[in-house]
């Protein structure tokens, strides 16, 4: 097993931040996995770098993201930049010999991201890819029923990700608008569902979606008055057919207007249900038939160590995981399966597969019919 790990992290925003949270974080919860020694951290922006440097207790900073790839004392590069960014910083750490932790989606394209899938693969790093709310030890839990038939045949999925983050025509175009950084909603929360949907239940076979662009317009800037016309998807209603036989829909949705978080879903089976919301992600609800009509209902579940590795964060049930802890179990895991030279998960090859569904449900929607995946 490697003993030390050098972590070089490009991008401070959002998810940089919570990267940075999860690798301090990652050896305090799980001991046995390689020392992340957090080496460097890149952005534009000097100041930027070295403030966030200072902050999340990196060694070094820097502004040009190359140096950090190629960087002797670093072994695994996290890209945390706008999705356009993806493939070539990616592309480079790989070529430079590093394990790659690259935020989703993968790329804006799907011919780009099968070519990083195969560089990964040729070069034999490690990727894995920031589908982290798989990482709920509760969804890990849903995964072993379904697949110990607990709940029976699975007859259905209704999965739904919804924000409001977009649903004010006048917040401004971003990168997350821009075409060059891909679809819109579909590939930037729709991945996430779709993801969580093959997690539990397996491959996807056809789509038949409705995508469609609601906000036509906005600012260039923030309170500008000059607008740029908007291409990309602002929700996306998708009927699924898996390949284990069941049907299901999935909805994408960022001007859900009042929705913060509801990434979850609904899953029957002929022996019973379980629903799920990240709103609540210490929670399942299930619901088992065949009980007495008058005391049947659904039985609210609550995380606790009996749900590893929730145990491993806190020894009381009932005190709560959060986002940050997801990401420190999804890095956690990276990190073992580098030292052990075992394959991490989701990686750019799952990835790449929940981007095929993101292209046929776009797909379908052009040609108004039902497309298959892949
Ligand atoms: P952000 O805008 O908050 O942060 C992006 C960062 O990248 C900024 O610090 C920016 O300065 C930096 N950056 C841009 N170009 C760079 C370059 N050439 N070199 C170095 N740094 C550069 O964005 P975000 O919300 O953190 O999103 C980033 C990525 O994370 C996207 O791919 C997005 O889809 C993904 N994301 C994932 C989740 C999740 O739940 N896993 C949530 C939000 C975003």
């Amino acid at each position: 097993m490697t003993k030390e790990l050098g972590i070089g992290l490009i991008g401070t925003g959002f998810m940089g931040k919570a990267h940075a949270f999860a690798y301090r974080a990652a050896l305090a919860a799980f001991p046995d996995i390689p020392v992340p020694r957090l080496e460097m951290i890149a952005d534009v922006d000097h100041g930027i770098a070295s403030t966030a440097a200072k902050q999340y207790g990196f060694a070094r900073a820097t502004t040009d993201w190359r140096a950090l790839v190629s960087d002797r004392g670093i072994d695994v590069v996290s890209i945390t930049t706008p999705n356009v960014f993806h493939k070539e910083m990616a592309l480079a750490a790989i070529a430079a010999g590093k394990h790659v932790h690259c935020e989703k989606p993968l790329s804006p394209s799907l011919a780009h991201s099968l070519i990083m899938v195969e560089a990964a693969e040729k070069a034999g790093v490690a990727t894995q890819v920031g589908f982290n709310y798989i990482k709920n030890p509760l969804l890990k839990m849903v995964r072993d029923m379904v697949a110990a038939g607990e709940l029976g045949e699975i007859t259905g999925f209704r999965g739904i990700h919804a924000e409001d983050y977009m649903h004010d025509p006048e917040s401004p175009y971003s990168w997350r608008i821009d075409p060059a950084g891909g679809p819109g909603v579909i590939a930037d929360l729709g991945s996430h569902i779709i993801g969580m949907a093959r997690f539990l239940l397996g491959p996807i076979a056809e789509v038949s979606a409705d995508v469609r662009t609601v906000v036509k317009s906005r600012p260039v800037a923030k309170g500008a008055a000059e607008r740029k016309d908007v291409w990309v998807d602002d929700v996306a209603r998708i009927l699924v057919n898996f390949g284990r036989g069941c049907g299901g829909t999935i909805e994408a949705n960022w001007i859900a207007t009042g929705r913060k978080m509801q990434l979850g879903f609904e899953l029957t089976g002929e022996k019973g249900s379980l629903v799920f919301t990240q709103e609540r992600l210490n929670e399942l609800l299930l619901y088992k038939a065949g009980g007495d009509a008058k005391t049947s209902g659904y039985v609210k579940i609550e995380a606790g160590p009996q749900h590893q590795p929730y145990g491993q964060f806190c020894i009381a049930g009932g005190h709560q995981l959060g986002f940050n802890d997801l990401k420190t179990i999804e890095m956690g895991e990276f990190l073992r399966a580098i030292g052990e030279g075992a394959k991490a998960g989701p990686d750019f090859r799952e990835a790449y597969e929940i981007q095929k569904v993101v292209e046929a449900a776009i797909a379908s929607s052009t040609a108004r019919g039902w497309m298959a995946v892949g």
